[in-house]
């Protein structure tokens, strides 16, 4: 979409296209080549670098169940179909938010002692563009998504809000803690950047 002023003529229009093309070009190309994964509907759910493959079954009520590497969601047979995927979707999500309460609280004791700072509470949340998050009441929040992600990206998410503890800002010192608590940090936020549009359980993302 283009804007321009209303009195801009044409051919004006025409040659500023004309002139960005190539950058035009690549933003689109670039576009493209960000491929979103529906990981629901490949039946294939990424967990901290595992892979679960998703078994649906018809039944009289819903619930989900890890069975080593198999996820099993019985569906209701009382859901109409045109429910039947957003249920299925609400389903998996809270299962992943369950691992993530579980997976994050130990993680959170593990580097807390590592850091020599103490949270208080693990809030478990669902946010579009944001990892997480901490207070200086020692409240630390995280995003469940990060569960799509390899356990050590996620496991710097982590180690980052628990650095906030010591340093509620994000000066040299405050890097210099986290470089030094975990080493690889560069590497999981470039991981971070790059696999952002695919952390996500379906490619329609619906979530705040
Ligand atoms: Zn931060």
């Amino acid at each position: 979409m283009v804007f321009a002023p209303s009195n801009l003529p044409q051919s004006s229009i025409d040659l500023c296209m004309l002139e960005k093309k190539n950058w035009i070009q690549r933003h689109l190309e670039r576009r493209t080549t960000l491929t979103v994964i529906d990981h629901l509907a490949l039946g294939k759910l990424p967990l901290l670098g595992e892979e679960l493959s998703l078994q649906i079954v018809d039944d009289s009520y819903s619930a989900v169940t890890l069975e080593g590497q198999k996820l099993w969601v019985q569906l209701s047979h009382r859901i109409n179909k045109s429910n039947r995927q957003a249920h299925l979707e609400k389903l998996v999500t809270q299962f992943y938010q369950q691992q993530a309460q579980d997976w994050f609280s130990e993680r959170l004791t593990y580097w807390q002692a590592k850091l020599d700072v103490r949270f208080s509470t693990l809030q478990v949340k669902q946010w579009r563009r944001k990892w997480g998050s901490c207070d200086s009441k020692g409240v630390v929040s995280l995003n469940w998504r990060l569960l799509l992600a390899p356990a050590w990206v996620a496991d710097y998410v982590v180690v980052h809000e628990l650095a906030h503890l010591r340093y509620m800002n994000h000066s040299a010192n405050f890097w210099q803690l986290v470089a030094l608590t975990y080493p690889q940090y560069k590497l999981a936020e470039a991981y971070l950047r790059e696999h952002q549009h695919q952390l996500f359980l379906t490619n329609v993302a619906q979530d705040q």
